[in-house]
């Protein structure tokens, strides 16, 4: 296994390796950059089947977070942490403090939160052994009741608002009424989404594999239910991923007929080739590290502190930033992910 030859090594300034004999943490922590701020990412925790495997998750990962964190106009930088281990059999106090010495180990320079395999219960353990963790607090402890420690509901107001701009740029709608979206996986994003599409007069198809969240938003908010193979092929105005990561590939192409792809899923693109095939037939495709950001907004607010009014307004500065993204690729000739790459690097500096 090579860290600086690795093909996802991008002049990462630190990557740490832990190994803790007495409880059997393995784990490693990806600091790529913290020209803007203390690099703060989320802690995954998964049953990689090979450390070259979670080290090329933690490399990539890390990178999207300084690019997320830039083009959101945050003072972070991008890292990322990952344990190797299933979540559901393997977690424990005991991993979690060590995880917390780790953290802690690095002075500040990488602040974890919450990711897949890991939640508030597991930066709670991690914040009894470090102060550079974020998510530990409880729902009702922040603003006075008024905001949850829970991201999602920011990453889906933040997803509404690039979906509202991304309609206005491609289909020259101002609202959206009668609007017809499209969403895969309606679970902690994908629900709250759905509610202020539904709001706004959309009318919904939803898809997910777990029936019951299908059956909520058809009886709370009169949305279609589609089979989740068949939510691809739909004729609609806008695609929104909601679930996981690479499902925009050769296969779901073929079958895409949503002139507007705008959701909340990280990594959608299988491959980078995809954008450019998605611009070639008109697709407007809105960055996911750009619309998915309402998340890191919250956090970093969780951490130097801020009201629910403040933390809003933020994240409303997603839809001038891809209406940007989307007026320079226009004018570019080239695909809003080389536009968004290229704007995060100028935030960069
Ligand atoms: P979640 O687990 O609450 O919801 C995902 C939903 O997708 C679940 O209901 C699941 O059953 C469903 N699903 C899984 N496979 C599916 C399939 N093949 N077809 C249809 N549905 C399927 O997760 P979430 O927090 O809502 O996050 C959704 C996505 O947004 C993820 O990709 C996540 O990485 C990304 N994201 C989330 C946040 C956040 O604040 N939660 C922030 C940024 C990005």
């Amino acid at each position: 296994m090579s860290v600086f030859t690795h093909p996802e090594f991008d002049d990462h300034e630190q990557v740490a390796f832990c190994h803790d004999r007495a409880c059997g943490l393995k784990a490693i922590i990806a600091i790529h950059s913290s020209r803007l701020g203390p690099a703060l990412g989320g802690l995954r925790m998964y049953p990689y089947a090979n450390d070259d495997d979670a080290l090329r998750d933690v490399l990539r990962l890390s990178r999207g977070m300084t690019y997320k964190s830039a083009l959101a106009e945050l003072p972070l930088g991008g890292g990322k942490a990952v344990i190797i281990g299933d979540p559901h059999a393997e977690r424990s106090d005991a991993l979690m403090h060590a995880m917390g010495d780790f953290v802690d180990s690095l002075g500040g320079r990488y602040i974890t939160a919450p990711d897949s395999g890991t939640g508030v219960a597991e930066m709670q353990a991690i914040a009894q052994r470090t102060r550079h963790v974020a998510g530990a607090l409880p729902r009702e402890a922040l603003d006075g009741g008024t905001r949850s420690g829970d991201p999602s509901p920011s990453t889906a107001y933040g997803v509404f608002i690039g979906l509202r701009e991304a309609v206005r740029h491609r289909l020259g709608r101002g609202d959206l009424t009668g609007v017809r979206v499209a969403i895969q996986g309606v679970g902690h994003v994908g629900y709250s989404l759905a509610q202020q599409l539904r709001e706004a007069g959309a009318q919904l198809w939803v898809s997910d594999v777990h029936d019951a969240s299908v059956q909520r938003a058809v009886a709370e908010l009169d949305a279609n239910a589609v089979r989740p193979q068949d939510i691809y092929g739909l004729d609609v105005d806008v695609f929104a991923p909601c679930a996981m990561g690479a499902i925009l590939n050769r296969d779901s192409l073929e079958a895409l007929r949503a002139p507007v792809i705008a959701g909340a899923a990280n990594n959608q693109l299988a491959t980078a080739d995809i954008a450019e095939a998605l611009r070639a037939r008109g697709c407007l495709y809105a960055p996911d590290y750009a619309i998915n950001a309402g998340g890191i907004i919250d956090v970093c607010y969780e951490r130097i502190g801020g009201s629910a009014a403040q933390v809003r307004s933020h994240v409303e500065r997603i839809g001038p930033t891809l209406r940007e993204i989307f007026q320079r690729a226009d004018a570019e000739g080239c695909t809003t992910t080389a536009v968004a790459d290229r704007l995060a690097r100028e935030r960069l500096g």
